[in-house]
């Protein structure tokens, strides 16, 4: 696929502003380049405008070159820039597959892009037939997350396989909850398709949605224009530091995914005890959707009791479900016990 073809005019004439830090890459004593304060510790200085100390990391833990890796400030900076770089603002439009994360279609509205809507299937697959019927011209972004939120299931690889192979445009996989599945990710794919953009974040897995970092790998092409794109320090100096520490020791990182997806099973299992609850729905995240009676209620009634969970019941194919993210024990028994309450009145 030409990727210079489906790239907006004004981006691909844009000349790029050139940081001081980005003009300067050597080795320096002295750097009277930025106008920074002189006086002060460490954060006196502009960060890495391209990361490269947290990219080489990435890039070892991952197995995906630096050239191939773009950062973020969160995932939803990725999302927002790659609207920006394809979709034609009144023209273009990105493709949708609700129910599904909902800061696609508000970027996209933010960027008067329009966004074509296509219901998952009633067991939350996508539905590649009429996907690729509805794709046309202007259909610029295709936005697939898998594992899905909120209905926390994987799409079938095959699947993702097909629609990243024919959908005429750019495919974004969002992979937040990844670390949570049993399927592998489409990053496998990246080598044969230059119009696949693989978003994964700091936020979920990695417990650091404090920090704000997002990452997308995709061909050199897309990495090149989403650099170009982005403002030049979009990743502080405090969030750089940190993901490098905790990149040191990606082993903790398993420990604690491990001890959520124990969690997971047990709260599922707890949770499908109860009378109300009629369906407890297959997850490869770290959240369960879980349909109930009186949906509205129950999540009154949990606010209540201070605890809050996510009402999902007014979303296309999930009428009467919350969204309950797994927490630790402790909170996952408070939760059990409030709807021990609710069920006994
Ligand atoms: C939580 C989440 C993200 C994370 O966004 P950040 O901006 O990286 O915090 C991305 N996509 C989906 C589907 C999510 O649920």
């Amino acid at each position: 696929m030409d990727i210079d073809s489906l790239v907006r005019k004004n981006i691909k004439s844009l000349k790029p502003y050139a940081s001081a830090r980005e003009e300067f890459s050597g080795r320096a004593d002295i750097f009277l380049d930025a106008n920074e304060n002189p006086f002060g510790l460490e954060l006196n200085r502009y960060p890495d405008p391209m990361q490269r100390k947290v990219k080489e990391k990435i890039s070892k833990i991952k197995g995906v070159s630096t050239a191939n890796i773009f950062l973020g400030n969160g995932s939803d900076e990725v999302i927002d820039l790659l609207i920006r770089i394809f979709c034609e603002p009144g023209k273009d439009e990105i493709v949708l597959l609700p129910p599904t994360y909902g800061m696609y279609k508000v970027c996209a509205d933010i960027a008067n892009v329009g966004s074509k809507e296509i219901l998952l299937t009633p067991d939350f697959q996508p539905d590649v037939k009429t996907i690729l019927e509805a794709a046309g011209t202007s259909s610029k972004i295709l936005f697939l997350c898998s594992p899905n939120n909120p209905t926390g299931n994987n799409f079938e690889f095959e699947k993702l396989k097909i629609l990243i192979e024919r959908f005429p445009g750019i495919v974004v996989v969002d992979e937040a909850y990844i670390d949570f599945s049993t399927q592998k990710s489409t990053a496998t794919l990246l080598p044969e398709y230059p119009n696949l953009v693989v978003m994964q974040t700091f936020s979920k897995a990695w417990g650091l949605a404090g920090i704000r970092l997002g990452i997308a790998y995709s061909s050199e092409e897309v990495i090149e224009l989403l650099n170009r794109v982005k403002p030049p320090y979009n990743i502080n100096s405090l969030t750089q530091k940190v993901a490098a520490e905790i990149l040191t020791d990606p082993a903790k990182h398993t420990e604690k995914i491990n001890a959520i997806l124990k969690q997971r099973a047990r709260m599922k299992e707890q949770l499908s005890a109860f009378k109300f609850v009629k369906n407890i729905y297959p997850s490869d995240a770290n959240f369960l959707l879980v349909k109930v009676e009186q949906a509205d209620k129950l999540h009154q009634f949990l606010m209540g009791n201070k605890i809050i969970v996510r009402n999902r019941s007014r979303v296309p194919l999930c009428s009467g479900c919350l969204r309950i993210t797994v927490g630790t024990e402790k909170e996952n028994e408070q939760l059990l016990r409030s709807l021990e309450l609710f069920q006994s009145n």
